[in-house]
């Protein structure tokens, strides 16, 4: 058994992480000996260096992946489920150096990245459930005369690309369906935070993954490595999390080859609280659905509406609980809020807060960077935004709740279904009707109804519209890497 890391206590978690690039099963160097830097978004400085994968170490990955998936396609379903929940119960038990890992590359409060670690860990055991229950069928065609046999297969190499807001979580909601589908794969983390996704691969090795199953390819050269995988011909899947901007480019490149997509992508989730709401769930799942990850989710709620006759209240009791909260580097106790991941990422939000507010909106809370090190935000409410600011019309991607206010059930219904994303809604009402009727109206592929939080490793996360194809989780989540073969045999 190999030491993933030491433990935070007496040691540092940065030094013993893997730093290179993990193909056919082992550590090695990009071939052009390239290495880029991961940085503490808490203080700017660079944590460390590892290996930068370019396309010829990108081609010798997908090569690893060709030449492992025959035989790991054969591999019997339980062997497949059984190293995921060995995995599983290794990620669980070293959740304190995972979840320190994650906030040094990332940013997150330390029990932030703690929940994340336990979240990654759900998906490789809901998976390794998942593995040993693939049915395929058989019928007796109509005509009497036929029959119809139905056959589950993998659908070959994969490609994963992943984002750095949950990294570890993110890797783990892919991996675990591929490998329980009998998939081999090639990951390409996030070039902010690789450290984690490293961490990962190492985990799922110990736990006996063969070599060449998944292959880690961290790069800064993202478009340079993954075209030509995607243009190749041997690629069969690619499932992507990040930017609806970034997909779309990626969808293009699976046309060439018929490369089978699936598609986490953005999200300008609504967040509407009626009347008869009861106030305190609101303002608690309002501050879950805007502070998880300090807002830096495609499920983080983007435009809040709230209806005029409780708006006021509503804004005062969360710009209270907003302003209430530490802002600080994660690592250290008693922090809820992490700094976002970087410049460029701070940037943005500066710039939409400033929009809103030449357009007329309040600050109620927060709204002026800190000084010092590091790429801090403070929580901040915005009240009596103008329908023509910005921010209603992107994701914020930050700690910044945006407040309209709304009349009419049916208006306000049309203005949240008025944008090109579908991924969330969250709706806060205690009437049955309204709560089901304004659920099937929402062009989202979920809905947190009187609550703030949706994600769940046994539920189908995704969207409709331009946030996504596909599900990840839930029963459906395994589909995504299985094909059908139908065979035909006469009575
Ligand atoms: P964000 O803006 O949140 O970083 P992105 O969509 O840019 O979201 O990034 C999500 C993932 O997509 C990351 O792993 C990133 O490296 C990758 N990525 C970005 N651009 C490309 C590209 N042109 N081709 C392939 N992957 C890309």
């Amino acid at each position: 058994m190999t030491t993933l890391i030491t433990l935070p206590d007496t040691g540092d978690v940065v030094s013993t992480v893997p730093k290179r690039l993990f193909i056919a099963g082992a550590w090695v160097d990009a071939l052009a000996g390239d290495t880029l830097p991961v940085e503490d978004p808490a203080t700017g400085e660079v944590l460390c260096h590892v290996a930068d994968g370019r396309a010829e170490d990108g081609q010798r990955a997908v090569a690893a992946a060709v030449a492992a998936q025959a035989e790991w396609a054969r591999t019997a379903p339980r062997a497949r489920s059984e190293i995921l929940r060995r995995a599983y119960e290794i990620v669980l038990s070293r959740t304190d150096e995972l979840a320190r890992l994650m906030t040094l590359e990332m940013g997150k409060p330390l029990a932030e990245a703690r929940g994340e670690v336990a979240y990654a860990a759900e998906f490789l055991r809901w998976f390794s459930e998942e593995a040993v229950r693939v049915e395929g069928g058989f019928a007796t065609l109509p005509d009497g005369r036929n029959r119809m046999l139905l056959m589950r297969q993998p659908v070959g190499p994969c490609l994963l690309i992943t984002p750095w807001n949950f990294p570890l979580a993110m890797g783990a909601r892919k991996i675990g369906p591929a490998v329980a589908a009998g998939c081999t794969m090639v990951l390409k983390p996030a070039p902010q935070t690789p450290l984690s996704s490293l961490a990962l691969a190492e985990i799922l090795a110990e736990a006996g993954l063969p070599a060449g199953v998944l292959n880690v390819v961290p790069t800064s050269r993202a478009g340079e490595v993954v075209e030509p995988l995607l243009r190749g011909g041997q690629i069969r899947k690619l499932s992507f999390t990040g930017s609806t901007q970034v997909g779309r480019i990626l969808l293009a490149q699976c046309a060439e080859k018929v490369v089978r997509p699936s598609m986490e992508l953005g999200g300008n989730a609504p967040f509407i609280v009626f009347d008869d709401a009861d106030l305190d769930t609101a303002v608690a799942g309002a501050m879950v659905a805007k502070m998880r990850n300090m807002g830096e989710a495609c499920t983080a709620a983007n435009r809040f509406f709230v209806h005029r006759s409780v708006a006021d209240e509503f804004a005062a009791r969360l710009a209270e609980r907003m302003g209430a909260l530490v802002v600080g580097p994660g690592t250290q106790p008693g922090v809820d809020v992490g700094p976002l991941i970087d410049r460029t990422g701070r940037g943005k939000v500066e710039e939409l807060v400033a929009d809103a507010v030449a357009h007329g909106a309040r600050v109620l809370v927060g709204g002026v960077v800190p000084d010092g090190p590091g790429y801090f935000y403070p929580p901040t409410v915005l009240a009596g935004v103008a329908d023509d600011s910005q921010l209603l019309r992107t994701e914020i991607f930050g700690p910044v709740a945006a407040i309209l206010t709304f009349d009419d059930e049916d208006d306000i219904v049309s203005v949240a279904n008025d944008t090109e994303w579908g991924l969330v809604g969250y709706v806060f009402t205690r009437d049955l009707d309204r709560a089901l009727r304004v659920s099937e109206r929402l062009e989202v592929g979920m809905v947190g109804l009187n609550t703030g939080l949706v994600s769940n490793p046994a539920a189908p996360f995704g969207g409709v519209k331009q946030s996504g194809l596909g599900r990840e989780g839930g029963r459906v989540g395994i589909d995504e890497f299985l094909e059908y073969k139908y065979v035909a045999v006469p009575v």
